[in-house]
C-alpha cells in the first residue's frame, strides 16, 4: 500500500456534523450543557520534534512518516489545522474512585478529525496534551514527556499483544516545559512537554452518557447512543432513527461482552490499568487513557501501580473484573431511560460475568497449555488453578517469567531438573517449603496434562501464544524516558521494535524478573497520577 502525506487527503468531520455542539467557542473553563462537544483549536507549541512514530499503525492508516518541520508534523503538534479538520474537545463526566465527579471532559485531548483509509475504515485522530479546552478545570491542558512516552509505547504494546486498545501514531516533543509536582510533595518542577497522537474508531466513554443522564437530558443520551450504534455497532443492523428499546438493550449487552473480553485479556498478561474510572472506560471495549498503569512483576493480586490508589487498592490487579462490572452498572443507569426494562440491562450485566468467566477460563487453559478447562464437576480444574495461584503467592514469583518458563518444563523429568526452568521466576532463591509446594503442583499438573488430548508440541505452542515473553515493564519505559529527555530516542525505538513481537523470545530484552535496582526507583514500579 502506498503511504500518503497527512496533508494529501482532507479529513472528515462526521462526529461534529452529526452531533450537537456547544454554541460557545470562547476560551475558558465552563459547564457545557445540551452539547456533546466544544469546538476548540489546539494551542501551538514552541518547537515540535518527532520522537516516536508507529510504522505499524501508519501502515494500517496509509500515512507517510512526516518530515521535520513539514505541515504534517505541525498538525501532529497542534500547530496547524489541516483541511477538513474541525477540532473539538468532548464533554463527559465520570465516577472517579467510586464517586460521581460531575463534568470532566477532554481537558487536554483535542480530536482533530477523522481519517478515512482506502479500505473504507474511519479513525479519529486525537492529540493528547494539545492545550486548554473548556474542560481543563484547573489544569494546563498539557502532558509531560514521561507520561506521553509511556502512553505511546503501551498503546502499541497492547495492540501487538492482541488486546483491544486505542493506538498511538506519533510522539512529538513540544519544545515547551510543563510544571508538574511528580511526587505530590510540594516540589513542582519544569519537565519537557510532549503530545501523543492517539487513534481509535471512537473515543466515546461511559462518561459521555453519564454526564447527560445526570442532567436528565434523555434526548441527548439518545442522540449519542443512536450515533454510536449506527457508526460503531453496524452489526446491530439498524438504521439511524429506527432504534428502539430492544436495540439499546442489545447494544448494552455487546458493550458488556466486549468489556469482559478486554478485562480477561488484562488478567492474562498481568496488566493493571490503574485508574478504572468510568470516564476511562471505552464504549468500544478498548484499553484507553494510559496513565499510572503497570504490569505485574511478582504475582500479587492486591498490587496497584497507582500511588493515589495505594490506600484503598480499588484498582488493583485482582479487582479489575469486578470494577469493570461496577462501571458497566453505572452505564446501565445512564442509558436506563432508553431501554426502560431493568431486566434487560441486568441480562447485559449477567452477560458480562458469563463472557468474562468463559474467556478467563479459556485464557487460563491456554496459559497452562490445555485444550480447555474441565467444567466444575468431576474432574474439575478449579483446585489445580487455585493451588497454582496460592503457590505463586508463597514467595515473590514473577507472573510473566513463571508462565512463559512453564512451557519449557519437562514434566516427565525428575527433580531438580524438572522445576529448573522455573527458578528464573523467583525473586529470591526458592525456599524448601515453596519447592515442596511447587513439586506437588507440578506432579498434579503433569497428571492433568496427560489427560489432555494435545501433544507436547501443540501444548507448548499454545502456551507461547498466551504467555508473552515481552511486556513493557515500567522500568523499561523509564530508561527510554531518561534517554529521550536527553534527545536520544535509541531506547524508545528499541522498545518499539521489541514490543511488536511480544510472544517471541529475543536477546534484546531477555526474559527476566524486574532488576532489584528498579524495585523502589520512582516510576519503575508504582507511579503517581501526575502527568
Ligand atoms: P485522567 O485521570 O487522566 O483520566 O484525567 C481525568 C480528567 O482530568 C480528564 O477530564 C482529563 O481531561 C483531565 N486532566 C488531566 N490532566 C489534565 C491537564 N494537564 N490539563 C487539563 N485537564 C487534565
Ligand atoms: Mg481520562
Amino acid at each position: 500500500m502506498t503511504h500518503i502525506d497527512l496533508t494529501t487527503r482532507p479529513f472528515d468531520d462526521h462526529f461534529v456534523r452529526h452531533l450537537p455542539a456547544d454554541p460557545s467557542t470562547r476560551p475558558g473553563v465552563r459547564q457545557v450543557h445540551e452539547a456533546i462537544y466544544s469546538l476548540v483549536q489546539p494551542t501551538p507549541v514552541a518547537a515540535p520534534r518527532l520522537l516516536g512514530w508507529s510504522d505499524s499503525l501508519a501502515a494500517e492508516l496509509g500515512i507517510a512518516r512526516p518530515a521535520p518541520d513539514s505541515p504534517a508534523l505541525l498538525a501532529l503538534a497542534g500547530n496547524t489545522v489541516l483541511p477538513g479538520m474541525r477540532p473539538y474537545a468532548a464533554c463527559y463526566g465520570g465516577h472517579q474512585f467510586g464517586h460521581w465527579a460531575g463534568q470532566l471532559g477532554d481537558g487536554r485531548a483535542i480530536n482533530l478529525g477523522e481519517w478515512l483509509t482506502t479500505d473504507g475504515k474511519r479513525y479519529e485522530l486525537q492529540l493528547k496534551g494539545a492545550g486548554p479546552t473548556p474542560y481543563s478545570r484547573r489544569a494546563d491542558g498539557r502532558a509531560v514527556l514521561r507520561s506521553s512516552l509511556r502512553e505511546f509505547l503501551c498503546s502499541e504494546a497492547m495492540h501487538h499483544l492482541g488486546i483491544p486498545t486505542s493506538r498511538a501514531l506519533s510522539l512529538v516533543a513540544s519544545g515547551d516545559t510543563v510544571i508538574r509536582d511528580m511526587f505530590y510533595d510540594g516540589h513542582p518542577e519544569a519537565e519537557p512537554g510532549a503530545i501523543v497522537c492517539r487513534v481509535a474508531p471512537s473515543f466515546v466513554r461511559f462518561g459521555h452518557f453519564e454526564i447527560h443522564a445526570s442532567r436528565a437530558d434523555t434526548a441527548l443520551v439518545k442522540h449519542l447512543a443512536d450515533y454510536v450504534i449506527t457508526t460503531q455497532f453496524p452489526e446491530l443492523g439498524t438504521e439511524f432513527g429506527t432504534l428502539g428499546p430492544a436495540v439499546y438493550a442489545h447494544w448494552f449487552t455487546r458493550i458488556c461482552q466486549r468489556t469482559a473480553r478486554l478485562v480477561a485479556h488484562w488478567m492474562r498478561v498481568g496488566f493493571v490499568h490503574g485508574v478504572l474510572n468510568t470516564d476511562n472506560m471505552s464504549i468500544l471495549g478498548l484499553t484507553i487513557d494510559y496513565g499510572p498503569y503497570g504490569w505485574l512483576d511478582g504475582y500479587e493480586p492486591g498490587w496497584t501501580p497507582n500511588t493515589t490508589d495505594a490506600e484503598g487498592r480499588r484498582y488493583c490487579f485482582a479487582n479489575q473484573p469486578q470494577i469493570a462490572h461496577w462501571n458497566l452498572a453505572r452505564l446501565a443507569q445512564a442509558i436506563a431511560p432508553l431501554v426502560d426494562d431493568a431486566a434487560a440491562l441486568d441480562a447485559g450485566l449477567a452477560a458480562y460475568s458469563e463472557t468474562f468467566n468463559a474467556t478467563h477460563s479459556e485464557h487460563l487453559a491456554a496459559k497452562l497449555g490445555l485444550a480447555r478447562l474441565a467444567r466444575p464437576g468431576h474432574p474439575d480444574d478449579s483446585a489445580l488453578i487455585s493451588e497454582l495461584f496460592a503457590l505463586l503467592q508463597r514467595q515473590e514469583t514473577d507472573y510473566t517469567v513463571f508462565f512463559r518458563r512453564l512451557a519449557d518444563v519437562d514434566l516427565s523429568a525428575t527433580e531438580p531438573a524438572r522445576s529448573a526452568p522455573l527458578m528464573a521466576a523467583y525473586y529470591a532463591p526458592i525456599n524448601a517449603e515453596t519447592q515442596h509446594a511447587l513439586d506437588g503442583w507440578l506432579t498434579r499438573y503433569h497428571a492433568r496434562v496427560l489427560s489432555d488430548p494435545s501433544d507436547p508440541t501443540t501444548r507448548r505452542a499454545r502456551m507461547n501464544r498466551a504467555n508473552p515473553a515481552f511486556i513493557l515493564r515500567n522500568y523499561l519505559a523509564v530508561g527510554a524516558i531518561e534517554a529521550a529527555s536527553r534527545g536520544d530516542t535509541g531506547e524508545l525505538e528499541k522498545l518499539l521494535h521489541a514490543l511488536q513481537n511480544p510472544y517471541t523470545e529475543t536477546d534484546t530484552y531477555k526474559l527476566q524478573c524486574r532488576p532489584e535496582w528498579a524495585r523502589h526507583k520512582a516510576g519503575c514500579s508504582a507511579l503517581s497520577c501526575s502527568s
